[in-house]
């Protein structure tokens, strides 16, 4: 942060655009303002006793104060995000498990149910000594200068925490230095936790070095410090954390999130042409579901600063990419990382040859091996032969020892090569294509279906905005397909239709799926991918 300052201090840093309501507010830091605010947040958090090993937990949608939580707990111990679509019973496990000191969430806000999860969950949290309240209604009320004093009216939630508006809280603090030795050794600095798509998210330990390297990657190969990036994904994941966060601090980009008043989401695509031509955004860093959204609204504003579109996290469909290219004229460029990994793993090159389908080449630092488990060991797999993504590099996690459970042993191939549980090759080129989950494959009598094959052959139909392909469960097969389909606003598609698209687009004859159901929406995780679990829960229901 120092050094961005000290080449791009006056420039603008963050922007937080909330899209719905009437009015258009957005709030704008630059770099100057976040390092005196994250060095304020940081002096603050040191004096409410966290120390280098304590956890500062937040609950929040994102906001310039979540960005500086995120920066500051990580300078002053270990931050932790947690994401507000959980249930406050499985956000007071999470606050016990990482032994959370600190809480920095919501204040009351409109449409917004975090600050009442955060006072049930605090409740079964005892070591949450302090809670930050984040007063959002201040972006609505006056934001034109960022810094608004605010009095804290007495909190009607009762819990044995105090609690501090955390703006006015950071107010009172040095801004110009810490008040401590910044201990910027290769210490573990996050918990994140992955984004739950096949099950209960799992906590990964993320050490300063990964989250570093991470940024290092996006600052020099992607962006610049005139881009301007846009970016509609939760600071609580990786994506938005890592390769857009840091990679703006040490580029000096622009980042600007459109926010939501919510935090599901609601809203944030309305406007969002008119946000890129408004910001004269370069860069759209985005998640596969965020661009089947996009492309159900119109085209309605001068986009031509666009130059790149970065998908990565879920399989980019083949028809989406060239629906966005016809769209927009841009090109997306797609890209695969894990929260084990700290994020990025591999892309296609934004100014290079790209194979689309492909997650790209491995950056560097990454190598990627793809490996075969036999009963002698690993075997590595020919050029073009599908084994298990196994990965190295400077991001790839230690583990999560500080689970119950220890959920380490397997995790590791050999020599620090990480098992993504994700299916592979990699071809001729060096170029790497996901084949599918381990987790997430169907078997039908022994016979592997990757969901994604069934997925995309259903989205190629322009009625179908969104698919989720799963294994229902069969006296006989073990499993067979099923799917569900979220279809484009006011489309509509019999079901026999439905079946006779899938059996033309499946080639293979076992990938056609038993049952396709049409549901008003999908259910999606908080980056927009099709939460499996769920689907799967509605299928043992319908078949028992
Ligand atoms: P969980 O591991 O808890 O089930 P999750 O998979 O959402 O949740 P993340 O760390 O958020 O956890 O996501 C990483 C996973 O996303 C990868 O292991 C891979 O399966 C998938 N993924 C990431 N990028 C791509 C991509 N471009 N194409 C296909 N899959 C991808």
């Amino acid at each position: 942060l120092s050094r961005v300052t000290a080449k791009h201090g006056a420039r603008p840093a963050l922007t937080f655009q909330i899209t719905s309501g009437p009015k258009d507010h957005s709030v704008t830091m630059t770099w100057e303002q976040v390092l005196a605010r994250v060095t304020q947040a940081a002096n603050l958090l040191r004096r409410m006793g966290v120390g280098e090993k304590d956890t500062v937990a937040y609950l929040l949608p994102n906001s310039l104060e979540t960005a500086v939580v995120l920066l500051a707990g990580t300078t002053a111990g270990i931050v932790n995000p947690i994401n507000p679509l959980l249930e406050p019973e499985q956000i007071a496990a999470i606050l016990r498990e990482t032994k959370a000191k600190v809480l920095v969430t919501l204040k009351s806000f409109p449409k917004s149910d975090i600050a009442q999860k955060a006072a049930e969950a605090v409740k079964h949290a005892p070591n949450v000594k302090t809670i930050l309240e984040v007063d959002l209604n201040r972006y609505l009320t006056a934001p034109k200068s960022w810094i608004v004093p605010f009095l804290r009216p007495k909190t009607h939630f009762r819990h044995h925490a105090d609690v501090y508006d955390f703006n006015t809280a950071c107010d009172g603090q040095p801004a110009d230095k810490l008040v401590f030795e910044d201990a910027k050794t290769d210490r573990v600095a996050a918990y994140f936790h992955t984004g739950g798509t096949t099950g209960m998210p799992k906590v990964a330990q993320h050490k300063y070095s990964g989250m570093v390297y991470n940024g290092w990657l996006g600052g020099t190969l992607l962006f610049r410090h005139t881009d301007v990036m846009i970016c509609p994904l939760p600071l609580f994941h990786v994506f938005a954390a890592y390769p857009i966060l840091m990679s703006a601090i040490h580029s000096g980009a622009h980042v600007v999130f459109p926010t939501p008043a919510g935090y599901r989401g609601e809203g944030v695509f309305d406007n969002f042409w008119k946000l890129i031509e408004r910001w004269q955004v370069t860069f759209l860093i985005t998640v596969p579901t965020a661009i089947a959204a996009l492309m159900q609204r119109k085209v309605d504003a001068d986009i031509s600063s666009l130059r790149t579109a970065i998908s990565g996290s879920a399989p980019l469909p083949v028809e989406l990419y060239n629906r966005f290219k016809d769209a927009t004229g841009v090109e997306i460029c797609e890209g695969y990382g894990l929260t084990e990994a700290t994020c990025l793993v591999s892309i296609n090159p934004v100014d290079g040859p790209k194979k689309v389908g492909s997650v790209g080449i491995p950056l560097p630092y990454s190598h990627v091996r793809i490996l075969r488990k036999t009963e002698a060991g690993f075997l590595e797999c020919a050029a073009d032969e599908v084994g298990e993504i196994c990965v190295a590099n400077p991001g790839v996690f230690e583990g999560s020892t500080y689970t119950e459970v220890d959920k380490n042993h397997d995790l590791f191939a050999e020599e620090r090569f990480l098992r993504t549980g994700d299916l592979g090759r990699i071809d001729p080129d060096g170029y790497l294509w996901i084949t599918g989950r381990a987790k997430d494959l169907i078997i039908r009598g022994g016979h592997n279906i990757d969901p994604a094959e069934i997925e995309e052959a259903l989205l190629a139909h322009p009625a179908i905005a969104f698919a989720g392909a799963i294994g229902q469960p069969d006296a006989f097969a073990g499993e067979l397909p099923c799917a569900y389909v979220e279809l484009v606003k006011d489309a509509t598609i019999t079901p026999d239709e439905l079946m006779a698209h899938a059996k033309r687009h499946i080639h293979e004859r076992a990938a056609v799926p038993k049952h396709i159901e049409v549901l008003d929406e999908l259910p999606k995780t908080a980056v927009g991918k099709i939460f499996k679990p769920e689907l799967r829960k509605r299928a043992i229901v319908r078949v028992l």
